[in-house]
């Protein structure tokens, strides 16, 4: 690909890869330069991971509905605005997914439903949720629609199962309310368990509708590899996994620490959380529903001990809260995952005032063809 070539016709329209005028080693320095500007006052930044197959890598797949002229459309919306661009496939979402989607909204028109209005509230489908394991081969559906009444249920999931035969669950998920959250709160299990499982560093782990995810699992598993270098577990350590989603950092390190806590605050995960831990028979791990800071505070107040820390927050980074106690609880390590250098940045310049030091800056290529740049980082006490 040239430094101009565009290879998806959409990507002025959708804006959701604002780097695909970019070749991908473009991409990868430009990720790289961005990288050092932000964090590279604090150490050496080792050369991106980036993928050797960067397209299709997306394992969970949103579209949202809409009609147009009378017709029944389907796609994503554009950046920073809620008009649906009609789109079949994407470059960086799971084929398998995409095709799924097509069908679905094919069958929409056979069975006359109708798909959501934002602007009237009628109609019937406002998105489709998909996640696929990748490995596992499982893949859920999940139709978020304005009602729980759905006309001729039964007779649409099984042409939908007729088609796809490869769908191992679908949940029916409603959500009526003006909002740009593509969940609402009730659930029904339409098809099968209701989630799925995926496998990831020789580990089993199962993800519900709700629950957060790495959206890059081959990507996934090289961050995860260097968290695990990073943190350099022995079988000794006393080991908090900040922001553990379903708890997939905690269960994978727990093979080498004494012992794992993890905290979250989504509820879902949390479950999820605790069903992982059972799935790979581990013993020595427990997971607490609560928000990282809070924990923190109450873990500082305790005088409880972690010899290493591991947190990977939300693209807001830590509160300052979290900071302080981790400061007071002085684990001989952090290693810090993000998906915002810039909040990463302003979270390291509190710690390294606070008496740590940044050893490590890995990037990593999580999200292709977008802005978007994961990094990790390992930070000791002094
Ligand atoms: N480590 C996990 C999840 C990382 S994403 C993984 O790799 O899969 C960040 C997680 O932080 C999400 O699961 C989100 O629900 C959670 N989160 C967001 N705000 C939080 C808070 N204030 N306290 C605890 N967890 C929070």
């Amino acid at each position: 690909m040239s430094s101009t070539e565009t290879k998806c016709p959409l990507y002025k329209k959708c804006g959701g890869c604002q780097l695909q005028n970019l070749s991908y080693s473009r991409q990868l320095s430009f990720k790289q330069v961005k990288v050092i500007k932000l964090l590279g006052r604090y150490h050496h930044v080792n050369e991106i991971i980036g993928m050797e197959h960067p397209y299709h890598y997306r394992n969970k797949v949103q579209a949202a509905f809409g009609e147009r002229k009378g017709e029944i459309i389907s796609g994503v919306y554009q950046s920073s605005t809620h008009n649906i661009v009609p789109m079949d496939s994407c470059l960086i979402e799971d084929e398998k997914a995409d095709e799924i989607i097509v069908t679905i909204r094919k069958l929409l028109k056979s069975f006359k439903l109708r798909a959501f209005n934002d602007a009237t509230m009628r109609g019937f489908l406002r998105h489709v949720l998909i996640k696929r394991g990748f490995l596992s081969g499982q893949i859920m559906v999940v139709l978020v629609t304005s009602s729980s009444e759905f006309p001729k249920e039964s007779q649409f999931v099984n042409a939908l199962l007729s088609r796809h035969p490869e769908i191992t669950t679908v949940v029916l998920n409603v959500n009526n309310k003006l909002t740009s959250l593509v969940l609402g709160e009730e659930s029904r299990v339409l098809y099968g368990s209701g989630y799925i499982e995926e496998e990831l560093c020789g580990c089993r782990f199962r993800i519900s509708p709700k629950a957060f995810y790495q959206v890059n699992p081959i990507q996934t598993q090289v961050l995860y590899g260097k968290a695990m270098e990073f943190a350099g577990l022995t079988g000794k350590e006393r080991v908090l996994d900040a922001y553990c989603g379903t708890g997939t950092i905690g269960i994978i390190a727990s093979k080498n620490a004494k012992e794992v806590v993890g905290v979250e605050l989504n509820g879902d995960a949390v479950k999820d959380a605790q069903v992982n831990a059972g799935l790979n028979n581990v013993g020595n791990i427990s997971f607490f529903e609560d928000d990282a800071g809070r924990f923190m505070v109450k873990a500082a107040s305790k005088g409880d001990k972690y010899d290493v820390v591991i947190m990977d927050p939300p693209r807001a980074g830590a509160s300052l809260d979290f900071l302080k106690s981790l400061v007071f609880l002085s684990p001989e390590k952090i290693v810090y995952i993000s998906c915002n250098p810039e909040t990463q940045a302003r979270d390291l310049s509190y710690l390294t005032r606070k008496g740590y030091k940044v050893r490590k800056i890995q990037p990593v290529d999580m999200f292709p063809h977008t802005e978007h740049v994961e990094t990790v980082a390992l930070l000791y006490r002094q």
